[in-house]
């Protein structure tokens, strides 16, 4: 993760830490090192944009060329601004509410769904300590329901009984009675994923969501496809009130543009990735941690 990044970065920081004194010129060759160090890693140009303005006229101040130690306060100047573009304030999950809550899954076919659904709940169960209910909402996939029960047996949580036949609105009914019946803390709906982005995807999805009153709605997107993902993340906040991202495939991504552009492109923070085929390949995304990771 983020492996090409920092490594450059890591280059353009030793420098400006070896230096005694800074100039101007100095940080702005270091800016346009770090300009293209942020394209190669495939982030968003106009993020790149705004980062690169934003941290030089921070860190040309007279403040900062002038202190004993120029090139560190410059690092800390890009720390802290990675920080933001990451989405400092990301919590992990607004669940706290009269149970059950509802947690809408939603995505494009493949991009790992259904997994993170049942990573989800994993870990909802095992750290949280939470009573969790899951179900497939995916009529068109023949073996899609049958997928979520799999994995709801491997990681040991419920799921609702498949009745062939019914349609996802009535299916997320008749999951959200269920839930309150059974005293679920948490139920998570895993709806039906498409080839692309389409209208019938998206009435489907606020169908699903008038019903079953979603706390939090967490779109899931293969970080491999890079930019595709941000468009894709893009294209369902303006039609259904995502409330956060879920990034997959992070462990096969070296690169990161998608994880580095998404905040600030979709507005959306992420709060989860996945690290893994395996159910316990999800983790927590915190920007702090990120950005330390990627500096060093
Ligand atoms: P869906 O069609 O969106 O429901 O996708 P699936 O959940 O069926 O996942 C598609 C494939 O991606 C499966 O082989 C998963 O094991 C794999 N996958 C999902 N998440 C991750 C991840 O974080 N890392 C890796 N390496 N593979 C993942």
């Amino acid at each position: 993760m983020f492996e090409t990044l920092s490594e450059r970065l890591g280059g353009v920081f030793d420098r400006l830490r070896g230096r005694g004194a800074l100039s101007e010129a100095d940080v702005r060759t270091a800016m346009r090192e770090v300009r293209i160090a942020l394209l190669e890693a495939d982030v968003a140009l106009p993020v790149v944009r705004t980062f690169i303005d934003k941290v030089t006229e921070a860190a040309v101040g007279a403040q900062v060329l002038r202190s004993v130690t120029p090139g560190q306060q410059v690092v800390k100047i890009v720390h802290d601004a990675l920080v933001e573009m990451l989405g400092a304030d990301a919590s992990e999950l607004d669940i706290a509410v009269n149970p059950p809550a509802v947690i809408m899954m939603v995505g494009l076919q493949g991009s790992g769904k259904t997994t993170t659904t049942a990573k989800l709940a994993r870990r909802l169960t095992e750290r949280d300590r939470k009573k969790v209910l899951m179900a497939s909402l995916d009529v068109n996939r023949p073996a899609a329901q049958q997928q979520l029960a799999t994995l709801g047996e491997q990681v040991e949580v419920a799921t609702l009984p498949i009745v062939d036949g019914q349609q996802p609105v009535d299916i997320a009914r008749r999951a959200l009675s269920a839930a309150k019946l059974q005293g679920f803390d948490v139920l998570l709906l895993d709806t039906a994923g498409r080839l692309h982005v389409d209208q019938a995807l998206m009435d489907e999805m606020r169908a699903v969501a008038d019903v079953s009153a979603p706390q939090e709605v967490l779109l899931v997107v293969d970080a491999l496809t890079g930019q595709d993902a941000v468009n894709v993340a893009q294209s369902f906040t303006a039609q259904v009130p995502l409330t956060g991202v879920v990034l997959t495939r992070m462990d096969g991504d070296a690169r990161g543009g998608a994880a580095l552009s998404m905040r600030a492109v979709t507005e959306r923070p992420i709060k989860f990735i996945g690290t893994g085929e395996k159910m316990d390949g999800l983790e927590a995304f915190h920007p702090q941690r990120v950005a330390g990771r990627i500096l060093g």
